[in-house]
């Protein structure tokens, strides 16, 4: 496996892979990796005869204010659990390396956007539309694996690709959680031993708003407000959102009618963490 830093690396190896006649996979990531990322790894590897793994934690996706330099950096761990999931290239470029100082180009959403953490991180997916149709020009692969633990930015990236022709598949991969149920996250290493435990208030919302829909409960109203209640007897809990709305357009819905995407960013101490369940059709 190999570690590249630029973009002429990694399409030099690419364009050496489709000469053999090798399928290529890319799983985009901001790096310090998890089971999470593994399972999206080795999806791609049983997938595809290459992988790609982007590690780079993309600073036009941060707003002011919000975690760009504290954020979770560890290279070498990386790489091993990179290759024991399969992967045969990191691209790990400086952000010097992916942006030119005097860019002036960029691909926004509107609609997909306004919903969910568009509300509370009006850049956000404009960065991430951007460093995503990069990787996608860079790599140029037959399909790119993303995780539903972010469902909005899959829900975005599956329409920018519709809307744009890039031609590749989006896989979508489900979300991995630690045994107690908290999904897992890179930021979950920000919690320390109190807030770990109030963290779980996020997946039994999860869990609660899951058994109200199977049991047949169509209020949106209410299982929201069941799922906010819950969160809120945990006292280190701040409520950013909780909301349900279309799978596909990321509209509020007042009906659970599939396809539903029921999503939360909930704040635990200065940590925002997110998690969702889907109603599918
Ligand atoms: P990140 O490094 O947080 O930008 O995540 C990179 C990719 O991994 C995204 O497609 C995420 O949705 C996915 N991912 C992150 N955490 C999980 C998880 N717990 N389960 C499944 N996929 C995940």
């Amino acid at each position: 496996m190999k570690i590249v830093k630029t973009a002429e690396e990694v399409r030099a190896q690419v364009k050496e892979w489709r000469k053999e006649g090798y399928t290529v996979g890319l799983v985009p990531t901001m790096g310090f990796l998890h089971e999470g990322h593994k399972s999206l790894i080795v999806r791609a590897a049983a997938e595809n005869d290459k992988v790609v793994v982007s590690d780079f934690v993309n600073p036009t996706q941060f707003g002011p204010g919000e975690d760009l330099e504290s954020y979770p950096r560890d290279l070498d761990r990386d790489a091993a659990l990179c290759e024991e999931a399969g992967a045969d290239l990191i691209f790990n470029p400086e952000p010097s390396d992916m942006y030119f100082p005097d860019a002036t180009t960029y691909v926004t959403m509107t609609e997909l956007n306004e919903e969910l953490c568009g509300k509370t991180r009006p850049i956000h997916f404009r960065g991430v539309c951007t460093v995503v149709s990069k990787l996608f020009h860079i790599v140029a692969p037959d399909r790119a694996y993303f995780g539903q633990k972010d469902a909005q930015q899959l829900a975005i990236i599956k329409r920018m690709v519709r809307d744009l022709n890039f031609d590749l598949e989006i896989v979508g991969c489900p979300i991995v959680r630690e045994d107690d149920g908290l999904a897992k996250s890179s930021r979950n290493t920000y919690l320390n031993a109190q807030e770990r435990q109030a963290a779980l208030c996020l997946s039994k919302a999860v869990k609660l708003g899951q058994q109200m829909a199977a049991a047949g409960e169509k209020d949106a109203a209410k299982v929201v407000g069941a799922m906010k209640e819950l969160i809120e007897k945990e006292p280190l809990a701040r409520i950013d959102y909780v909301e349900a709305v279309n799978g596909i357009n990321m509209r509020p819905v007042e009906t659970l009618d599939a396809p539903v995407l029921v999503a939360m960013a909930v704040y635990i101490g200065k940590t925002r963490l997110i998690d969702n369940f889907i109603i599918e059709e």
